[in-house]
């Protein structure tokens, strides 16, 4: 069975662990250094990257982290995780992983009224859900990102080598396949 840690210092990683284990992976909280080990994977959720950038330098997680992604251990940021791995953040002065190159627009669609569900493609699946909660979008990548979906001509998904991204929260829905995708980039 594969390990895939969710980072679980802030935001929704409670329905990631969920999805995982519904799809047969087994989940592992990740809240310090000793939980690092033996995993086959890592999830940063969603949330509020900036309290999230500042609990994982706080807790001693930030640079083990970093270089296991740098290593090219399968990473899925959502949302907030995105924002972590973005190599540049339009509107914010702050950079955390900047690991993957791409730019990212935080609370691209609104503060407050930029929640939303939508339907769209994913890596060529169709009708994916797509909820949107204050989330970001990517406003430029590089020339080695491949992107997996678009919601009204925005960047929404995105993969780079070892690294996926989405603006979206898929783990608050029933639908898996993103889930799934990210299983099999290991
Ligand atoms: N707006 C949040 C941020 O900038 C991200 C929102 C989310 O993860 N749902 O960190």
């Amino acid at each position: 069975m594969k390990r895939v840690g969710v980072c679980a210092v802030q935001g929704a990683f409670a329905e990631h662990r969920a999805m995982l284990e519904r799809i047969g992976a087994e989940a592992a909280g990740i809240r310090g250094r000793a939980d690092l080990k033996g995993l086959d994977a890592l999830i940063l959720p969603g949330g509020e990257s900036t309290a999230q950038g500042k609990l994982l330098r706080e807790l001693g997680l930030f640079e083990p982290m970093e270089r296991m992604i740098a290593d090219g251990l399968p990473v899925y940021g959502t949302c907030a995780g995105m924002i972590l791995l973005a190599k540049n953040i339009e509107n914010d002065g702050r950079r955390h992983f900047a690991a993957m190159d791409i730019t990212v627009r935080r609370n691209g669609y609104g503060r407050q009224l930029g929640s939303f569900i939508a339907r769209g493609e994913f890596a060529g699946m169709k009708r994916v859900e797509m909820p949107f909660i204050r989330a970001p979008y990517i406003s430029a990548a590089g020339d080695g990102v491949e992107v997996l979906s678009e919601h009204e001509g925005l960047i929404t998904a995105a993969r780079e080598k070892n690294m996926l991204v989405t603006a979206f929260h898929p783990e608050v829905t029933g639908d898996e396949r993103v889930h799934r995708y990210f299983l099999a980039m290991i």
